[in-house]
């Protein structure tokens, strides 16, 4: 398998005048029944501990739509419009953000980790390129646990207004390959964590 891949994208990148970068009340997780069984707790805990903030999670309520058969992979843009939908009629306000275990693509990329709408407050992340073993490395569920958590905070960033960082060891680095990932730190720069009010 090659080592090169893209991080994820933005969409619908919009912030209104009176937007105020923030953290919130709390997090919660949509764990899809494809994404890495018994994962989401620690997942949840190690999120908690980067962004000092309440992390929950539950078996996701929302069907996986957007698979696409001739690439075998999941359109993430189409699976957002469910999640939004559902958030919406559901009167949510906290981040949701959905993990999987299939395989995602946005038009125009051949995969993403991600995905992230601000304006909805939702994303989606994928851990089937996350896994060790994916790179014929001896499978690690730490390393799976601290990938997804980074990835999920990353989307997160974005759902709270944060672009991409230059940093290359911040949580909010568009990583290109599974080392870009793995040197990151748990943590955003202080660059990042000033825009949040950290
Ligand atoms: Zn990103
Ligand atoms: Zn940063």
């Amino acid at each position: 398998m090659p080592d090169y891949i893209l991080a994820d994208a933005i969409l619908n990148m919009f912030i209104p005048g009176h937007f105020q970068y923030s953290m919130l009340m709390a997090i919660i997780i949509f764990w899809d029944p494809s994404a890495p069984e018994g994962l989401a707790g620690p997942v949840s805990r190690r999120i908690s501990s980067i962004t000092g903030e309440e992390t929950t999670y539950c078996e996701s309520p929302v069907t996986l739509n957007g698979y696409v058969g001739h690439r075998r992979q999941y359109d993430a843009a189409l699976i957002l419009d469910t999640l939004a939908t559902y958030v919406r009629r559901n009167g949510i306000n906290e981040p949701i953000l959905l993990v999987v275990g299939k395989d995602l693509f946005i038009n125009g990329h051949d995969c993403v980790f991600g995905l992230a709408r601000p304006q909805s407050r939702v994303g989606v992340v994928s851990g089937a390129r996350l896994g060790n073993e994916y790179y014929n490395r001896q499978r690690e569920d730490e390393d799976l646990i601290d990938r997804v958590a980074r990835e999920c905070t990353h989307e997160l960033g974005h759902i709270l207004g944060l672009s991409h960082c230059t940093d290359h060891e911040c949580i909010m680095y568009n990583p290109h390959t599974l080392d870009d990932l793995d040197g990151k730190k748990n943590e955003f720069c202080q660059h990042c964590r000033d825009k949040l009010g950290l």
